[in-house]
């Protein structure tokens, strides 16, 4: 199998307009991205999906009846006393150590230590890294400070351990040249805050939302009071969420803008565990259902000492992780299903004075509910989805070309003369002004055919239309595959049939 080079896939994203670094003409802004023509195209679809899948299209539940799921859009910035009792204020930080050679500032649980076989007992020496960086960067790090660049000859460490915690003296960080340079983790909170008003001062403080979670439990009343939901049900939101990532990395897996796809599911305690390994499986399914292939895959549980505040009382957390190739062999979260217990809600009603309970008018019985959460990033949900599609093939003129399924593509389908010529341009036209209305797709009338076809393939767009001398004549087209490159022919009137019929699948 031909291996996945992210500088391609980075370089393919930008030169057609897939992700461009934000404020790109001034630099860029680290941890910040745009999302280009077709960027967004494919964002749109990701999001149009989750949204059916979980709103107006929900899946049927255990007990063989469809669950019942309503939509939010809640502000991005809330009363800053909501992020104070969900324990963002207090709680939403992670280890910091900054290098004070390079000024540079890490965190704590990302980075790995390797401990040298040959450094003498009582002064070893460990080389830290980012958990993230590629083999090749390691090599060439290892290489420049005169060590060997074999890593068999080096033993791995969990940066918190405190064989390394203990002894930073001997520890060389990730771009420094001197040993030592490290300090101790300490918390940062990765919340970004702004003044609300004209004045700027402690009391007009506020924070843009670090999760679209909160936007959910702030509201759960209003829905309750608003619709005529009842018990189990779940409220879903899509929406940007803002980190200050200390080190954003990896393209778009993690920024510093990005957006989440976030489900929060209400229920009874005791019911806790028969839905989040409910939402497990239907959201492994979801994904699958986009084409991400089983081998790059993978469920893991949160060990206990990496579980939020919220979860340690529950169920954990359980993981679908996705192998990016900045990852392989490793993996890296894609989407959480937690069991946020009954936490948020009890919070919310104790900092608020508002009830928050659920009253059962059948049985009369009053509970706080617990709550499951199927919490996705969409943004890094388009990550996966482009480099599972991203498939080289030195076979072709473009030497490459995107796998989506045709309801992930941003085009469904190309619309393509044959010639510039007068016959064939009208026909073309007409084609597409009729399938437009039902598909997103593309007419390109100029360069030769060769090349039309080569920038379809590496947009991804599944078929190409031809229209050419026999379409007159006969009323049909060419169509094109992309992956197989193979053409059949099929009749003119019958192409908006031909897609809907390939949409399904
Ligand atoms: P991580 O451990 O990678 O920092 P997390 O466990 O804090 O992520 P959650 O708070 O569970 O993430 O957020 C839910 C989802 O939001 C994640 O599974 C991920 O897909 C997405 N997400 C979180 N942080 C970022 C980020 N900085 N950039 C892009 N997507 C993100």
């Amino acid at each position: 199998m031909t291996t996945k080079d992210m500088k391609d896939i980075v370089a393919l994203c930008k030169r057609r307009g897939f992700v461009f670094p934000a404020s790109d003409i001034y630099g860029g802004i680290n941890g910040f991205w745009d999302y280009g023509p077709l960027g967004v195209e494919l964002k749109n679809n990701l999001r149009d999906l989750w949204w059916k899948a979980m709103v107006t299209c929900p899946p049927i539940g255990p007990d063989g009846a469809p669950v019942e799921i309503v939509g939010l859009d809640s502000s991005i910035i809330q009363n800053p006393k909501a992020w104070e009792a969900s324990g963002h204020v207090g709680g939403f930080s992670d280890p910091m150590m900054d290098c004070k050679e390079t000024k540079l500032r890490y965190r704590a649980d990302h980075l790995v230590a390797y401990l040298w076989k040959k450094s003498e007992p009582g002064k070893e020496k460990f080389v830290a890294f980012h958990q993230e960086a590629e083999e090749e960067e390691k090599s060439r790090r290892l290489k420049k400070i005169g060590f060997s660049t074999d890593l068999a000859e080096y033993q791995k460490y969990d940066f918190n351990d405190p064989a390394i915690l203990g002894n930073l003296a001997n520890v060389l960080g990730p771009d420094a040249r001197e040993f030592g340079t490290l300090t101790e983790p300490k918390q940062f909170n990765l919340m970004f805050h702004t003044f609300v008003g004209a004045t700027a001062g402690e009391d007009n403080k506020a924070y843009l939302r670090p999760e679209t979670a909160q936007g959910i439990f702030l509201n759960f009343k209003n829905v309750l009071d608003s619709s005529r939901v009842k018990m189990p049900f779940g409220i879903a939101q899509i929406g940007k969420a803002f980190r200050n990532e200390v080190t954003p990395r990896n393209f778009i897996f993690r920024s510093r803008e990005f957006e989440q796809m976030e489900m929060e599911w209400f229920c009874k305690g005791e019911d806790a565990k028969k839905w989040q390994d409910f939402w497990f499986k239907e959201r492994v399914k979801f994904w699958k259902s986009l084409g991400l292939s089983d081998e790059n895959l993978q469920i893991r549980n949160h060990d206990q000492d990496e579980l939020s505040h919220y979860a340690k009382a529950g169920l954990g957390t359980a993981d679908i992780e996705y192998k990016f190739p900045f990852t392989a062999p490793d993996f890296g979260e894609l989407e959480g299903i937690a069991h946020r217990c009954d936490f948020d809600l009890t919070q919310h009603q104790k900092h608020s004075g508002t009830k928050l309970e659920y009253l059962d008018q059948t049985t009369n019985e009053r509970y706080i509910p617990h709550v499951i959460e199927p919490a996705a990033g969409l943004t890094r949900g388009v990550l996966a989805l482009i480099c599972e599609a991203y498939t080289p093939d030195p076979g072709r003129p473009s030497g490459v070309y995107l796998n989506f399924t045709p309801s992930m593509a941003p085009k469904k389908a190309a619309i393509l003369p044959l010639t510039a010529k007068e016959e064939h341009v009208p026909t073309a036209t007409k084609l597409y002004l009729a399938l437009r209305e039902e598909f997103a797709v593309d007419l390109d009338v100029k360069q030769n055919i060769g090349k039309r076809y080569a920038r379809q393939d590496e947009i991804g767009t599944p078929y190409c239309f031809t229209i050419d001398n026999d379409t007159a004549s006969d009323g049909s087209i060419t169509v094109r595959e992309r992956n197989t490159m193979a053409q059949e022919r099929i009749a003119l009137d019958k192409a908006g049939d031909f897609l809907r019929e390939k949409m399904k699948g």
